[in-house]
């Protein structure tokens, strides 16, 4: 299991120009190998380091081989994609770029935990520049560094380790976990449990109004402002979607299937007609949060898994009827054939982890009988295990209002 770590560097002066330096000739090779295949239309690794090796060498003698062939790699992989896109009929030119982060691996640097320094392959030789571990990583510390991606922004220089970590293994016990990226909420639990909150959203519409008003501004200052509230909002988001992957899976156990919607067609899926919800469901980085989720519930020993998300938001949970007025509201769901009340988003979530389970089709008749008999109001269940023993999750209708 990879796991990437970013290490923030603290170089001496001198350290920082042959690491700029290093960078720089770095991308100059980067620019020659892209140049090269694309004029070729060539995304072939190595019929390109034969046919550019000899000349990216010969423009920058002092960049250490390896940095050569990753730069290649990487060169190679863009114009790769280029060529696809190019395919496709979409727009693209010769892939450059300005300053192309220099790729490490175990030839070309070491990190010592325990010194707190990483030595790094420059144009000036081998460099030991101190790192910072940050204290949220601290629990990686000592795991073995793969490959390692330098960056430099805003004068500081950041190293993306890519960490090898022990596998967890994943044994099914059977239970799944529903998740509904709702509009009233963030996330919504099958498990009854909301997450994030109403306040991220006011926080983006804030942002997006500013963003308006600047970009129909248009003067120097107010591209300035806007590039300045860009890298805000990302890491805002950044911020919002690691909270929230965490406060899911906060006490799942670990052999769990953790649900989401398939979001790969989410943009053109789900019909947001209003031009204020069609906004927030683009804006949102559902795909950062399923990346997330992936990453820390394979740590747990969990999986992610996706569902289709067709009428997971008509469907009643309990009886299965599909209608789209079943939902009320914005946030409240009543079934039309058997009066079920629920918080929309939750019964939504309770639709996807079931749709994972057993599948639609495949429910009882006499689940609808037994739930409805046995619906009372109970703040119980955390995943429910089903078929093999069905626990009753809190059907009990009006008990749950979104809390916003
Ligand atoms: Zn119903």
């Amino acid at each position: 299991m990879d796991r990437t770590l970013r290490l923030p560097l603290n170089p001496t002066t001198e350290q920082a120009e042959s690491l700029l330096e290093t960078m720089r000739q770095f991308t100059q090779s980067f620019n020659l190998v892209c140049a090269e295949g694309w004029r070729l239309k060539e995304g072939n690794a190595f019929t390109l380091h034969r046919l550019t090796y000899r000349d990216c060498k010969a423009l920058c003698p002092k960049l250490v081989s390896d940095l050569h062939v990753q730069a290649r790699q990487k060169a190679a992989e863009a114009v790769k994609s280029a060529i696809s896109l190019d395919k496709k009929g979409r727009r693209v030119g010769c892939p450059a770029s300005t300053l192309c982060p220099p790729r490490f691996n175990l030839h070309t640097f070491t990190l010592d935990w325990q010194a707190g320094t990483v030595n790094l392959s420059t144009v000036a030789g081998r460099q030991k520049v101190a790192c910072v571990v940050p204290v949220y990583a601290l629990d990686l510390v000592g795991n073995r560094a793969a490959t390692a991606d330098l960056l430099y922004r805003k004068g500081r220089f950041t190293l993306h380790v890519v960490l090898k970590l022990d596998d967890v293994e994943f044994t099914d016990n059977g239970t799944a976990l529903g998740i509904d990226l709702g509009v009233c909420r963030p996330a919504v639990t099958s498990d009854n449990r909301f997450h994030g909150q109403k306040s991220w959203r006011q926080v983006e519409h804030r942002r997006h109004h500013r963003r308006r008003t600047l970009q129909a501004k248009g003067t120097k200052s107010a591209k300035r402002r806007l590039r300045l509230l860009a890298g805000r909002s990302q890491r805002f988001r950044r911020d919002c979607d690691h909270v929230l992957s965490k406060r899911i899976l906060t006490g799942i156990a670990p052999g769990t299937v953790v649900v989401i919607e398939n979001l790969t067609n989410i943009r053109t899926r789900v019909k947001a007609s209003r031009g204020e919800a069609k906004r927030r469901l683009h804006s949102w980085s559902f795909a950062q949060l399923a990346s997330f989720l992936a990453y820390k519930a394979e740590a747990l020993g969990c999986r992610v898994e996706g569902v289709d998300p067709r009428h997971t938001s008509q469907r009643c949970h309990r009886c299965g009827s599909i209608s789209r007025n079943n939902r009320r509201r914005q946030s409240l769901f009543l079934c039309r054939s058997c009066g079920h009340r629920d918080n929309a988003d939750l019964n939504a979530a309770k639709n996807i982890r079931d749709r994972y389970l057993v599948g639609w089709s495949k429910a009882p008749p006499d689940r609808l009988l037994s739930e409805s008999l046995s619906s009372q109001p109970s703040e119980s269940s955390a995943c429910v295990s089903w078929p093999k023993n069905h626990t009753d999750d809190a059907s009990g209708s009006g008990v749950l209002h979104c809390r916003t």
